[in-house]
């Protein structure tokens, strides 16, 4: 079972009808069943192993640490022209993440009249054009890549080395996520976020119409981990790591606010 996080109703992208995966172990008895994740907390993890119905199940987990990527935040004020910019200083591909269709379209349009070699992906694309697009991706045909989280699940492309949030994530677990697809050969990569802290009203907004009440709790409190990140004074990575139960001492000397420590002074 991949995406295993999809099964738990504690997961960030839980699908009730994947629930009904627990039945496997019910209909093949004797067949061995592994779950995999790549983004999932201690409560999500315990969930996945009970929903799947796993009787003492082998556990392995591995480091969510990626020390290649560089995690950095800068205020959205302008996000064209600090995207355009930021691209030209780039060396190869990278995926830019939208929260919307519409902002993929829009966002790729103007980024490709200034020149930018880009094209926008979103799941209300046609299929054959989508498949072009990502094989244009992968052949380094194209050098960015607009759009929704419906980009990315199952492309392995090694040399991603930036990849950007136009607009705040909603969970921790899909920013991991996203930005885990850069620097998979190992080499340095960047992890852009564009914050502005009006995107948290319209994101709670959005969530405040969600009509399962414990659905809405639980991504509520989600979110709010997210914006203890993009708010976070001390190392993102920690901040990062410390959520999934990583816990790590040492700050990482390899995000915005290990390179550039917010400035102090005494208030008193
Ligand atoms: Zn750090």
């Amino acid at each position: 079972v991949d995406e295993a996080h999809c099964v738990s109703h504690w997961g960030h992208d839980f699908r009730q009808d994947y629930m009904a995966l627990g039945q496997l172990k019910h209909f093949f008895p004797g067949v061995p069943v592994m779950g995999l994740t790549a983004t999932a907390d201690a409560a999500t993890r315990a969930d996945i192993l009970q929903q799947l119905d796993l009787k003492q199940p082998f556990v392995y987990q591995g480091s969510f640490d990626r020390p290649n990527i560089r995690y950095t935040q800068i205020q959205k004020y302008k996000p064209l022209d600090q995207l355009e910019r930021y691209i030209r200083e780039q060396e190869g591909s990278g995926i830019i993440y939208c929260n919307s269709r519409k902002k993929v379209d829009d966002v790729s349009y103007k980024l490709a009249n200034r020149g930018i070699n880009c094209a926008g992906y979103h799941a209300g694309m046609e299929p054959e054009i989508r498949e072009i697009i990502q094989r244009d991706f992968i052949a380094d045909n194209i050098d960015v890549i607009v759009a929704t989280v419906a980009f990315g699940m199952g492309i392995n492309k090694p040399n991603v080395r930036f990849v950007a949030h136009h607009d705040l994530p909603r969970t921790i677990e899909s920013y991991y996520q996203e930005t885990g697809r850069a620097g998979r050969d190992g080499s340095p990569a960047e992890a852009l976020l564009l914050f502005d802290e009006k995107d948290v009203a319209r994101i709670r907004e959005w969530i405040s119409m969600t009509e399962n009440p414990q659905r809405q709790q639980v991504e509520l409190q989600r979110f709010a981990a997210m914006e203890a990140f993009a708010e976070s004074q001390t190392c993102r990575r920690q901040v990062l790591l410390n959520y999934f139960g990583e816990y790590n001492a040492t700050a990482c000397g390899n995000c915005d606010i290990c390179l550039d420590p917010p400035k102090r002074f005494d208030g008193t």
